[in-house]
């Protein structure tokens, strides 16, 4: 029998402000919460029990345990005060007492790893401890190991200066019951620093070739999105392409804290615009970031009268939108750039909703926007065209960003480049 220990009460600091609101272990990528595919993974090879530890915002995880549907019976154990890798551990030496194996998953990890072969390859040698290796981008920044023909590790060594491989330690172990509570009682805190060098010409190297980053950066959290995408891509190309269009500013113009549905005047062009693209078979899908709402401005029953106008303008012109979605979060910072709630552009949540609600295939759809978070919503969600409509608005300068994008003057002239 197989147990698993889920590490996952990390603070998450490097993540806020997005972890201010959700922990580490639930951010939610491609719209899941990362838990969710680990949850998977792990009931995949068969294995019936997980203890997970929790700290910051505890609750969360007790509500996303609840509503498991019960393959896994997920315990929690929950840390007051951050125990350290092996101290959680050491705080639950009886946790190996009927089981053969555990494994060890540090849940800010996301991975395709696949843990059967990994079970298979621990259960073919004699060492205690197996250690899954990925091949870092940046090994400098990495736990690194050195292994000999027979993958025995033989040295291991936290951010080497000079690393002699690229052979990085993945935060996932597979560690024998009887060494499981050998390491229990060294009561000592971290398991990269204060236990594994201790093993080392004792445990064992299986490289996994496949993907695999840890998303405790933002960058590597917000590229574990597009990546997403192509991992389960049977989720998110399948069915038919969208334009995800931004409202106020792309659709319909531009009115500061527009409250009141007589305000709602399609910019020009817009009817024909969008009834072109559907004649061209794309969903065509508003996304609109709605903080007024959630700053009590208007209510949801006030949005939807907004529409109802859109709605009926559209109809003017024989046509309509295919779906609406908004996120009423209030920003916590400034800077449009910077992802502070998931479905509040720039962060993808509305799009990968739309995508797994409407079957739309999001590789081969494209946003519409006047603003740099509208640009990088459609980037987080892998969208394969990017259209800035070109405002007065003060575009600060973003050569930096990794994303580039087709800039136009009115969207009349978006639709007629996606068309051609
Ligand atoms: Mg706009």
């Amino acid at each position: 029998m197989t147990k698993v220990i889920l590490l996952a009460a990390g603070l998450g600091t490097r993540l806020r402000p997005l972890t201010n609101q959700v922990t580490k272990c639930l951010v939610p990528i491609a719209g899941r919460p990362l838990l969710d595919y680990w949850i998977e993974k792990i009931i995949e090879v068969g294995i019936t029990e997980a203890l997970l530890n929790t700290h910051h915002l505890a609750g969360q995880v007790r509500d996303y345990i609840e509503q498991l549907d019960g393959e896994l019976q997920l315990i929690e154990f929950y840390e007051p005060k951050l125990l350290g890798s092996a101290g959680t551990i050491a705080a639950n030496p009886n946790f190996a007492d009927d089981a053969d194996e555990i494994i060890i998953i540090y849940a800010d990890n996301f991975s395709d790893v696949n843990l059967a072969e990994l079970l298979n390859f621990h259960r073919q040698h004699p060492d205690p401890i197996t250690m899954l290796l990925f091949h870092a981008p940046n090994p400098k920044a990495c736990g690194i190991a050195e292994l000999d023909a027979q993958n025995i590790i033989t040295s291991f060594v936290e951010k080497p200066k000079q690393p002699k491989t690229d052979f990085a330690n993945a935060g996932i172990y597979v560690i024998d019951s009887n060494t499981y509570k050998e390491i229990a009682a060294m009561q000592v805190f971290d398991l990269g620093f204060d236990v594994l060098p201790k093993f080392v010409g004792k445990m064992r190297g299986w490289v996994w070739d496949g993907y695999h980053t840890d998303v405790g950066t933002y960058k590597t959290y917000l590229q574990s999105q597009r990546d997403a995408v192509e991992l389960t891509i049977d989720k998110f190309n399948r069915g038919r392409p969208a334009i995800f269009l931004d409202r106020d500013g792309t659709l319909i113009k531009s009115v500061h804290y527009l409250s009141d549905p007589e305000q709602v005047e399609l910019v020009a062009g817009g009817g024909e615009a969008i009834k072109q693209l559907r004649k061209a078979g794309f969903a065509c899908i508003l996304v609109t970031n709605q903080s007024p709402i959630g700053q009590g401005i208007i209510t949801e029953a006030d949005l939807t009268e907004i529409h109802k106008a859109l709605s009926a303008q559209l109809a003017e012109h024989g046509t309509q939108l295919d779906g609406f979605y908004h996120c009423p979060a209030v920003p916590q910072v400034k800077d449009r750039t910077v992802v502070d709630s998931y479905d509040r552009k720039p962060g993808p949540g509305m799009l990968f909703k739309a995508a797994q609600e409407m079957q739309i295939d999001l590789t081969n759809s494209w946003l519409i926007g006047d603003m740099i978070s509208d640009i990088l919503a459609g980037y987080h969600a892998k969208c394969k065209g990017l259209i800035l409509i070109e405002t007065d608005k003060d575009l600060e300068d973003k050569t930096s960003l990794p994303v580039s994008w087709h800039i136009v003057p009115d969207l009349t002239t978006a639709v007629k480049l996606i068309i051609d």
